[in-house]
């Protein structure tokens, strides 16, 4: 996932909402968070508003996720933890695409022992966004086992792009792992590709094409547009 809006975001709405209150583990359980997911619960700060994401779509949540990377050692701790989780889908190369995604990624493949390559988001094209392997990457997973790793998934279109290029690449998808989900397209996601859906948390969110947004249809400003995810 990119961030790069995330600050101003931040600028425009400074109203944060109590973390714990919209998080889910991957059972649903919205009381019993475990150490992992409280980790997190501090970490996180959940900005509610009025978004365009770059998908198109509208929403009412926003992460400050740069705010993760910050201390390295607690990541690396999140990453392990994900490391742990991910193991069974042995995967000889996780990949992640950039800026968050990637600085994930690396970290995980560091636990696994496996290689690492990241995914870059090219310039717009006619038919939307592409993240692409460079040239010289794209030989290091073709009939790979490839775990794709990002920090968070809320539309999934980074995700999805990534997956398209893995296919064209010649890679095998084993797996999907983040530290949070909003909503539940990384569940589909990984439904639609039958691999396991790897997350240390979930949030739940408002996510709706434009024309559904009730917040549209209330006559709510956006409060950030374009907001990459
Ligand atoms: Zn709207």
């Amino acid at each position: 996932m990119r961030h790069e809006g995330v600050l101003r975001c931040l600028h425009f709405d400074k109203r944060t909402v109590d973390f714990a209150a919209h998080m889910r583990r991957n059972d649903g359980d919205p009381v019993a968070l475990d150490e992992t997911a409280r980790a997190l619960h501090a970490a996180l700060a959940v900005v509610r508003g009025h978004f365009l994401y770059e998908s198109g779509h509208h929403g009412d949540l926003w992460l400050d996720l740069n705010r993760l990377f910050v201390d390295a050692p607690r990541m690396r701790g999140w990453s392990a933890e994900l490391a742990r989780r991910t193991q069974g889908c042995r995967a000889e190369v996780v990949c992640g695409p950039l800026i968050g995604g990637a600085l994930l990624a690396q970290f995980v493949a560091g636990e696994l022992g496996a290689e690492f390559v990241f995914a870059e988001r090219s310039a717009p094209e006619a038919d939307g966004l592409h993240y692409r392997l460079p040239q010289s990457l794209r030989r290091s997973v073709k009939a790979r086992r490839v775990l794709l790793v990002d920090d968070a998934v809320n539309a999934g279109s980074a995700w999805r792009s990534t997956l398209a290029e893995l296919d064209e690449c010649g890679a095998q998808l084993v797996g999907l792992a983040t530290l949070v989900t909003l909503g539940d397209a990384a569940r589909r996601c990984a439904a639609q590709r039958s691999v396991p859906l790897h997350a240390l948390a979930t949030l739940e969110h408002g996510l709706w094409a434009p024309d559904d947004c009730p917040l549209c249809k209330l006559g709510r400003p956006l409060t950030y547009e374009s907001i990459r995810d």
